[in-house]
């Protein structure tokens, strides 16, 4: 994956479809509310009934699978995502190695609803997975960076381990988006992704999906979907179908906005524990530069307690309190407050698309206070 390549692909993605459209056509993708499609005799080959086919979602299918550079399925969430990936790899007597740092849902979904049909589930934090050892795991579940540490570890190695193990490598790409890293390009089996993040962008969308260039695995997540029946919202579907004309211009200036801000915060005197990989201070910042193109959007530091940490947060005009991630706004959370397994002081900074030095001065500010 190259920065070229990634640009190309945001190109095309905004003239995708213009080639078949008739004459007279609406230049602009339709949002097709339908349950149902006209179905007299044969129905093979046209759709059949909304649960499983929608013009709408197959054509944000097509513009997700453009940037994965891979068959893509859209899901109703990022977690539907995951809990497809799951169900439609894993069986009784398996054994499933997720991320203790991780996203802390996909570890409940495997413990509340995989191990009692008979899956083992063992955690391990992202960091050591650098060390191998997937052997007799039928699934290894990967977050890099992960979330909300933002460890990052080498997906090139880790995918080759787990495949030499037998394992199906899974990985989620919700924190860098398909144009910060593309995971099937470094030989992971399977993408996640919450498309309500940077993707959808604006915060008023939950979306996700899965891409897989294996044929089999692909077929099973869509079965899954047809049969479970985690469809996507054509009009949600239709949102993210717009939201990701402008992922590009929006993803680019949040990583740089966020590369700046890191940078500064990192010599600010009451921030401690700066995680950001695109900083050469990172303990991530080698494998970031091979396998990301851009640093994220993404910042995580610590202030001195859950009281100063939340009284940044409210004091800063800049940033809204909120648990999501990735919209247009700048939000922060203190993550302790979920249960993750960080200093009570540890923030989690998403950078929006705000103007970097008007930005940084309400930060400063409110650091100030
Ligand atoms: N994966 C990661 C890394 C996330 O951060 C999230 C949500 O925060 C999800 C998956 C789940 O996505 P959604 O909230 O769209 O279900």
């Amino acid at each position: 994956m190259t920065q070229d390549d990634t640009d190309a692909r945001a190109a095309a993605l905004l003239h995708l479809g213009v080639d078949a459209l008739s004459k007279g056509a609406a230049r602009t993708l339709a949002s097709t509310l339908t349950s149902t499609f006209h179905l007299p005799g044969d129905p093979v080959g046209v759709p059949g009934y909304g649960r499983m086919n929608n013009p709408t979602w197959e054509a944000t299918e097509e513009a997700l699978a453009l940037l994965e550079d891979a068959p893509t399925r859209l899901f109703p969430s990022g977690m539907a995502a995951v809990a497809a990936a799951l169900f439609a790899v894993l069986k009784s007597g398996d054994r499933l190695l997720l991320p203790s740092d991780g996203y802390y849902t996909t570890r409940l979904l495997a413990e509340d609803f995989l191990a009692p049909f008979g899956v083992t589930v063992e955690t391990r934090p992202t960091a050591q997975f650098a060390d191998g050892g997937f052997e007799g795991f039928a699934l290894v579940f990967i977050e890099t960076p992960s979330n909300p540490g933002l460890d990052v570890i080498d997906l090139a190695a880790t995918c080759a381990a787990i495949r030499a193990a037998g394992g199906i490598s899974v990985v989620d790409n919700t924190t860098m988006t398909a144009l910060g890293q593309r995971p099937l390009d470094l030989g992971a089996d399977i993408v996640v992704a919450s498309d309500t993040k940077a993707p959808g962008g604006h915060s008023d969308i939950l979306m996700g999906h899965v891409s897989s260039r294996n044929d089999a695995l692909l077929e099973r997540m869509a079965l899954w979907r047809k049969l479970s029946g985690p469809i996507p919202g054509p009009h949600e579907a239709w949102l993210l179908h717009r939201s990701l004309e402008t992922l590009e211009v929006r993803f680019e200036r949040m990583c740089r906005s966020a590369h700046m801000i890191a940078e500064r915060l990192a010599q600010h005197p009451r921030v401690s524990g700066i995680r950001y990989p695109g900083l050469g201070s990172d303990p991530g910042y080698a494998v970031a530069r091979r396998q990301m193109t851009t640093g994220g959007f993404l910042i995580g530091f610590e202030l001195e307690s859950e009281e100063a940490a939340e009284a940044f947060v409210a004091s800063c005009p800049l940033i809204d309190p909120t648990t999501s991630f990735g919209g247009t706004h700048s939000s922060a959370e203190r993550r302790a407050r979920w249960g993750d397994a960080v200093a009570p002081g540890f923030l989690r900074l998403s950078i929006g698309v705000e103007p970097v030095e008007a930005l940084w001065a309400a930060i400063d500010a409110a650091l100030a206070t």
